[in-house]
């Protein structure tokens, strides 16, 4: 009876991993298709100064708009174009049109210190022979000052490789883009050598942001990777703000940025254009201080 229940439990083992094999294939030739048919867009959400309560910038961030109007996030396909290749073009992709839309606000909407643009970098985009030349293409292209774009890596990213990811870091840096490390705190904290990492902003992990709430372990975290980045001599962005409790113990920790639902959620273009011309007429239609610096 054992052997018959044993068997019966390989098949339906079998079973299940043949239905995920097909829809992995399904999803990846529809991936395939997307990229030709240009069925990606991206969608920007804001980067708050904590000091000043202004926008600073945006993170792009992709999404997949089928022809029937879904839309797909990130976590639904990411990993599997990471896994097939994929993912390098959808990623140039991502760089050159956010670039290309940067230009484009930086223009429109001119400041002192112009609106920057973040764009997340997967490890198999990042490791590609022609990567440091593909964004120094984009850039140029564009016309943005190279200071104004920051590349979004995880700390896996630089962990696989060490040696190779600093002389790329080195590269960009050289060029004048900016790099900044995301979802700090996930992944093995490379501690031992961050130092030796030329990254320019650290992001802390929305999980750290969230556990704020009101115990007070939450905060030691999130004070102890604010000390770290101080020594480092890093910018701090808080990802996942959801609330003004957040932000005051974010900007009394000595936080100097954030980025959440409580100022604002991704946005499309012509969101983004909306609250960019408001300046400070409509801004009572945004959060408190969510301000157009
Ligand atoms: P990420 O880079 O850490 O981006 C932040 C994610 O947190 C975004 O999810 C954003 O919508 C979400 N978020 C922002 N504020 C809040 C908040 O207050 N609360 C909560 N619960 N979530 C918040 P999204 O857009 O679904 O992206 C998920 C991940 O997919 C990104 O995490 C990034 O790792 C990846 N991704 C997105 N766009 C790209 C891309 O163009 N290329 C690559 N390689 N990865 C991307
Ligand atoms: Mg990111
Ligand atoms: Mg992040
Ligand atoms: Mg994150």
């Amino acid at each position: 009876r054992a052997k018959a229940e044993g068997r019966a439990r390989v098949e339906i083992f079998d079973q299940s991993l043949h239905v995920d094999a097909r829809r992995r294939l399904t999803l990846e030739s529809e991936l395939r298709n997307a990229l030709k048919k240009k069925e990606f867009v991206l969608h920007y959400q804001p980067i708050i100064s904590l000091g000043s309560r202004a926008m600073t910038g945006f993170e792009a961030l992709v999404r997949w708009q089928k022809s029937d109007g879904q839309i797909i996030p990130p976590s639904d396909f990411i990993p599997l174009a990471e896994e097939t290749g994929l993912i390098v073009f959808i990623g140039s992709w991502v760089l050159e049109q956010s670039l290309k839309t940067l230009a484009r606000w930086q223009q429109e909407f001119p400041r002192a210190e112009p609106l920057s643009m973040s764009v997340n970098v997967s490890p198999r985009q990042f490791h590609q022979t022609e990567f440091v030349e593909q964004v120094i293409n984009a850039v140029t292209a564009s016309g943005v000052p190279p200071q104004t774009l920051r590349l979004e890596i995880t700390e896996s990213v630089t962990i696989q490789n060490a040696q190779h990811a600093v002389g790329i870091l080195q590269r960009l840096r050289e060029f004048g883009v900016r790099v900044s490390i995301d979802d700090f705190g996930t992944g093995y904290s490379s501690l031992s050598y961050l130092h030796q990492l030329p990254f320019d902003t650290l992001k802390i992990d929305r999980s750290f942001v969230s556990a704020l709430q009101s115990r007070s372990d939450g905060g030691q975290i999130v004070q102890t990777i604010l000390d770290l980045a101080k020594n480092l001599n890093l910018d701090v962005v808080a990802e996942g703000t959801e609330s003004e409790d957040h932000v005051k113990i974010l900007h009394q920790m000595g936080c100097g940025y954030a980025q959440g639902y409580f100022f604002s959620r991704p946005l499309n273009e012509t969101a983004v254009v909306e609250m960019l011309s408001a300046k400070d007429t409509a801004v009572e239609a945004l959060p408190p201080l969510l301000a157009n610096g």
